[in-house]
C-alpha cells in the first residue's frame, strides 16, 4: 500500500468498506425500494420544457425557497416548523452526525434497520449503539431502549418509521416513550411514509428534542436525490450551518417543484404500488418454505426456510432478477432476502422465478 495513504488517511476511514451497488444491467431490479412507474409522455414533455429554460450557466437559489414553499404547501407542513432540504435524505443523515459527533459520543439505533446509520457514525468518528428488535415481529423493545438509553447517554436515536429492511411501523407509545426519554435528538426517519399513510408531523409539536426526515426517492424520484427534513428553527439553524452551499442542484429544485405541482401522479402511483404490495404478500405467504412479513412500506421482507439462502439469491440473479440478500447483515436477518414492490408484471416474474429458485 501507498505509505502515504496508510500514514495520512484516517485510521477509521482506512477500516471502512465504501457503500457499493450491485450492477443491475439486463436485470428486473427489485433491490433498492424504487417505484418502478414512469411519467406519462405528456408529463414528460410539460417537464422537458421547464428544464430547458434553466439557465445552467448559474448556481441554482442557494436556499431553493420556492421549492421549501411548495413542498410545505403540498405536504402540509406547520408554518412553526422549518425545513432542511438535501442531496438525498442521506445527506441530511450525515449533517446530523457532523453536528453532534464526538469521539465520546454514542449514536443508537435499533438493529437490524437502515445501515446508513451505522456508517454515518463511522464516518464522524461517533461510536455506534445498536439494540435488537424484537426476533418475531421486529417490534421495537421499548424497554431495552431505554436501558441503553441510561447507559450510553447517546447524542442521537435513529429510528426509522416505517422500519428498512424490516418494512413495520413501530408502535407509537413506545416511540414516544424513547423521545421522552432520549437525552439527546431523535431522528425520525420517515422514508417510507408515503406507502404507511402514518406520520408523527401531527405530534412533533410535543417534543422540543425531535426531527423527521423524509426523502422523494421512494415515491417517485430516486434519480433526483431530494431529501427534506422537518424541525424546530433552533434544531434546523445549527444543521444549516453544516449543509454545504447549493447543495439542491437547479435541476432538481425546478422538477420538484414540477412533480408536486401534479402530484396527484405520484400519489397514484403510491397507491397502486400499495395494492401490489399487499398482493404480492399474500403470493409469498402461500409459497411452502417462505415467511414473510406484512410491510408498510413499498418492500417485503422475507425469510427461506428450506434452501440454502445464497443459492436462491444467485438463482433469482440468473433468472433476471435483483433483489436483496440481508443474509449475515444481522443474526436477526439470517437467511432472509427483500424483495422492492414493482410492477403487476415484474411481481409476477418474481414469484415465478422464486418457485423455481426453491
Ligand atoms: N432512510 C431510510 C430508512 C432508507 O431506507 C433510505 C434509502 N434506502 C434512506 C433514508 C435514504 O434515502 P435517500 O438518500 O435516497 O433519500
Amino acid at each position: 500500500m501507498n505509505e502515504k495513504v496508510k500514514q495520512w488517511i484516517n485510521p477509521r476511514v482506512r477500516a471502512m468498506k465504501a457503500y457499493t451497488v450491485p450492477d443491475a444491467t439486463g436485470l428486473i431490479k427489485l433491490d433498492a425500494m424504487e417505484n418502478p412507474y414512469q411519467w406519462p409522455d405528456d408529463v414528460k414533455q410539460r417537464w422537458l420544457t421547464i428544464l430547458s429554460d434553466i439557465e445552467i450557466n448559474r448556481y441554482p437559489d442557494a436556499n431553493a425557497q420556492d421549492l421549501k414553499n411548495k413542498i410545505r404547501e403540498v405536504m402540509a407542513i406547520p408554518e412553526n416548523f422549518s425545513i432542511l432540504l438535501g442531496n438525498g435524505s442521506d445527506e441530511l443523515l450525515l449533517n446530523i452526525a457532523l453536528a453532534f459527533a464526538q469521539p465520546d459520543r454514542v449514536f443508537l439505533a435499533p438493529e437490524p434497520s437502515f445501515v446508513m446509520y451505522e456508517a454515518i457514525a463511522s464516518m464522524t468518528g461517533a461510536k455506534f449503539k445498536r439494540v435488537p428488535l424484537g426476533a418475531d415481529d421486529f417490534s421495537l423493545k421499548r424497554d431495552s431502549i431505554l436501558e441503553e438509553i441510561n447507559k450510553f447517554n447517546p447524542a442521537v436515536i435513529f429510528l426509522a418509521y416505517p422500519n428498512n429492511p424490516t418494512g413495520n411501523l413501530f408502535d407509537e407509545d413506545n416511540i414516544v416513550e424513547i423521545i421522552k426519554n432520549a437525552p439527546g435528538l431523535v431522528v425520525l426517519d420517515e422514508a417510507y411514509n408515503t406507502f404507511s399513510k402514518k406520520s408523527f408531523i401531527d405530534r412533533l409539536h410535543e417534543f422540543d428534542n425531535c426531527i423527521l426526515i423524509r426523502t422523494f426517492s421512494k415515491s417517485g424520484l430516486a434519480g433526483l436525490r431530494l431529501g427534506y427534513l422537518i424541525g424546530s428553527d433552533e434544531w434546523i439553524g445549527e444543521l444549516e450551518k453544516i449543509r454545504l452551499p447549493y447543495n439542491i442542484n437547479s435541476l432538481t429544485q425546478k422538477t420538484a417543484e414540477f412533480i408536486l405541482s401534479n402530484n396527484h401522479l405520484l400519489d397514484e402511483q403510491a397507491i397502486k404500488i400499495r395494492e401490489d404490495r399487499d398482493k404480492l404478500f399474500s403470493l409469498l405467504s402461500t409459497i411452502d418454505g417462505v415467511k414473510a412479513w406484512p410491510s408498510d412500506a413499498n418492500f417485503i421482507l422475507f425469510k427461506v426456510l428450506s434452501k440454502e439462502i445464497n443459492e436462491v439469491y444467485d438463482n433469482l440473479k440468473r433468472q433476471g432478477l435483483l433483489i436483496k440478500n440481508l443474509d449475515g447483515q444481522s443474526s436477526l436477518l439470517d437467511c432472509c432476502l427483500r424483495v422492492t414492490v414493482g410492477t403487476e408484471s415484474e411481481n409476477d416474474t418474481f414469484i415465478k422465478a422464486l418457485k423455481n429458485s426453491l
